[in-house]
């Protein structure tokens, strides 16, 4: 019988999953650019966002792959305790919040990847139907998650007329959550925000503060920052906290944790969820529910990657390698900044201010077309909403040039063409 599954009394799979792609874009991009690579092609492939050094091989940090070997396999072939190992978490809290009193009001679980946090964030603090609030550059699987837990997804206008953040589009944002949901999931991720490097400075955070304090006094309130970038701002990657701070016990501030980034481990699917309750019943409420949430969903996490990060975070010695070492890429990641800024300026690209981390965007009036031009020279980046995104993470130094006559003409491409 040829009567295809898909079709009638004969689809086995529900409705909804059907309609949704099944590759992530930028794998799919990465994909395309890496078998026309292997076919002997001169591709330049700037869509991935993992660190690679100026030979093109993925950085690690030879500190943690010591941590790694250290665990011997005993330790690690039984389960980790649903919420994580006691002394990761512990170890993830004061890595996060150091000597702030936030420590003492925080409860965390164990989560794989920064992405494990974000899906408890939305699934536990949203009702089905309702939907988060972000940026309207931010990185798609925020989208993702939401659609495959039945929520969704509102963006306000992330950037102003003079570049900064669009604190009076926000506001508008979470009047308009409070109307319609009476409650508001925000999604901060900062410093060094993917897709445009972009981290929010005093002035944002001076205006920014006001009206979260407003918000949380008129609507339920929980506020996520995403550090999975942090590690590679330049400065104290912490200075959100102090302006936060304020804000507890008025509103929920969780923190997505990942080692992914930090500790150049993608892989080992490394995270952590933390949430900082001021109210004792509260907290303990909310540890309950996360730690229900991950046994219903993950089970737990990757036993031999949390000892090895605890041993990262708690040996002195080895803590000490980790910072020099992530210290030499961020400094890889730097000089690539500087000179794509520098040639970016020459050739005219319109990009938001970038502080640190692994990604800059670049403002097109049709990412599309922009991207489709930039693979036919063989240079792939990803197309996003007003833009394409660049991954300086996986672009060496000495192909900066030709990345950016690649955008210059990609840009050109997009105005040219009547929309
Ligand atoms: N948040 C942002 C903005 C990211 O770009 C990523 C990874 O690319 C993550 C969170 C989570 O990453 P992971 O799940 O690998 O920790």
């Amino acid at each position: 019988m040829s009567t295809r599954a898909s079709e009638g009394q004969f689809a086995r799979l529900i409705a909804s999953p059907t309609e949704r792609g099944g590759d992530d874009p930028i794998f799919a991009l990465n994909a395309e650019a890496t078998r026309r690579a292997r076919a002997g092609e001169d591709v330049l492939n700037s869509t991935l966002g993992t660190l690679m050094d100026e030979e093109g091989r993925i950085a690690v940090l030879p500190s943690v792959c010591e941590a790694f070997r250290r665990i011997g396999p005993e330790r690690t072939a039984g389960y980790a305790p649903i919420a994580g190992p006691p002394a990761f978490l512990d170890a993830v809290v004061r890595d996060v919040f150091g000597p702030s009193a936030l420590a003492g009001s925080t409860v965390a679980v164990a989560t794989p990847g920064g992405s494990g946090a974000l899906y408890l964030a939305v699934t536990s603090f949203l009702e089905p139907g309702q939907s988060l609030l972000t940026s309207s550059f931010y990185w798609s699987p925020y989208q993702t998650i939401a659609q495959q837990t039945g929520r969704g997804l509102e963006t306000f206008d992330m950037f102003s007329a003079d570049g900064g953040l669009n604190v009076h589009a926000l506001e508008r944002a979470l009047e308009r959550d409070r109307v319609r949901q009476g409650r508001t999931l925000l999604f901060l991720n900062t410093p060094c925000h993917n897709p445009t490097g972009y981290s929010l400075d005093e002035r944002d955070w001076t205006a920014l503060v006001p009206v979260l304090e407003r918000a949380a006094e008129r609507t339920r309130l929980t506020v996520l920052v995403d550090v999975a970038y942090a590690r590679y701002a330049p400065g104290d990657p912490a200075r959100w906290i102090a302006w936060l701070e304020p804000l507890c016990g008025a509103a929920t501030l969780l923190v997505a944790w990942s080692a992914s980034k930090s500790f150049a481990q993608y892989g080992a699917r490394v995270g952590a969820c933390l949430a900082v309750e001021s109210d004792a019943e509260e907290r303990e409420r909310t540890r309950a529910a996360l730690g229900h949430a991950c046994r219903g969903t993950w089970s737990n996490c990757n036993h031999l990657g949390m000892l090895a990060v605890t041993e990262c975070l708690t040996d002195a010695g080895l803590a000490a390698a980790v910072q020099r070492e992530r210290g030499a890429l961020r400094e890889l990641l730097a000089e690539r900044a500087r000179r794509f800024t520098e040639l970016a300026r020459t050739a005219r690209l319109v990009l938001p201010r970038y502080e640190g981390g692994f990604f800059v965007t670049v403002f097109t009036p049709d990412p599309e077309r922009t991207a489709a031009a930039m693979r036919q020279r063989g240079v792939y980046v990803v197309p996003i909403p007003g833009a394409v995104r660049v991954a300086l993470c996986s672009t060496p130094l000495c192909a900066v040039p030709r990345l950016v006559e690649a955008l210059a003409h990609g840009v050109r491409a997009a105005q040219e063409r009547p929309t």
